[in-house]
């Protein structure tokens, strides 16, 4: 294995479903021992039974990205639970749609509260527990909605995932002296629950817009995230790392239709 996260004790914020579950999983099969966040510790509880089925370790924790309460409570339930921290994978995030037009005040709020302010809080709450480690690892799961791309009635989530660039920028930067690195993954389309109750339609435009003719899976996700939370990525820090199927490459339309022909 080119990498491993044996021994190290793991938070993965939004592990209910979707993205966050695939990394909990891969975590685990790594040799991580994983605390699966969600609001809902009923919900998170199905991803614990499934990692603890296949010989791993991992227990469910209740909190909400946009409660600094619930946030310092979770970095210390990693602490109590398995005795420190070495990696945060802030990946819990919402994306609703709403044209500009009609976007209010509050639907703004509740997408850069969960994706942006969740981010900084989750950060900042296990920042004490990292520290005390000596080292450490934050990876922010972002988008390539916002960075790089853009789609109709998504401003306010795109907003948010650019935004979450920016942190990881800064962050990285003041806590290189304390060992600790922060990246972040960019996904491109990942087939979750979620991408899947966008619509067909969604999915098929989606799909003819990928070089790689697929979907990505949320493994794909969690390969990379395991990556940049391995030792071997300690000198790796404020960088994104894409991972879409080449979505983002075409210059133009032409430039995709070529592959098809
Ligand atoms: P998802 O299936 O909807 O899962 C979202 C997870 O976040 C769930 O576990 C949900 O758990 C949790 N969550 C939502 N709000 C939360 C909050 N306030 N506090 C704590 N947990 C919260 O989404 P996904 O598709 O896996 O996406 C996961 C991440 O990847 C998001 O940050 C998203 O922006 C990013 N992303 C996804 C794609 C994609 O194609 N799927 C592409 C680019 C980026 P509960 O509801 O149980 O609390």
């Amino acid at each position: 294995m080119l990498t491993s996260l044996s021994g190290r004790v793991a938070i993965v914020t939004g592990a209910s479903r979707g993205i966050g579950r695939g990394i909990a999983r891969v975590f685990a099969a790594q040799g991580a021992r994983v605390l699966v966040v969600a609001r809902s510790a009923e919900r998170a509880q199905p991803v614990v039974d499934e990692i603890v089925a296949r010989g791993g370790v991992a227990s469910a924790f209740a909190a909400d990205v946009v409660d600094p309460a619930a946030q310092e409570a979770m970095a210390r339930a990693a602490a109590e639970r398995y005795g420190g921290l070495d990696v945060l994978c802030a990946n819990a995030g919402v994306f609703p749609s709403s044209p500009l037009a009609e976007m209010t005040p509050a639907q703004w709020d509740e997408v850069l509260d969960a994706n942006l302010k969740g981010t900084f809080l989750s950060v900042s709450a296990c920042l004490p527990e990292l520290k005390r480690r000596g080292k450490g690892r934050i990876v922010v799961i972002s988008s390539i909605t916002g960075p790089m791309t853009a789609y109709p009635g998504w401003s306010h989530y795109a907003a948010s995932k650019a935004g979450q660039l920016g942190f990881v920028r800064a962050a990285a930067l003041e806590l290189s002296p304390f060992g600790i690195t922060v990246n972040a993954v960019l996904p491109g389309n990942i087939a979750t629950e979620s991408v899947e109750a966008l619509g067909e339609e969604y999915s098929r435009q989606m799909l003819a817009s990928i070089p790689a003719r697929r979907l990505g899976t949320v493994e794909d996700i969690a390969y990379a995230a395991s990556f940049l939370a391995s030792d071997e990525a300690s000198f790796i820090t404020g960088q994104t790392l894409v991972v879409d199927g080449g979505q983002t490459l075409p210059e133009t339309p032409a430039a995709l239709a070529m592959l098809q022909g």
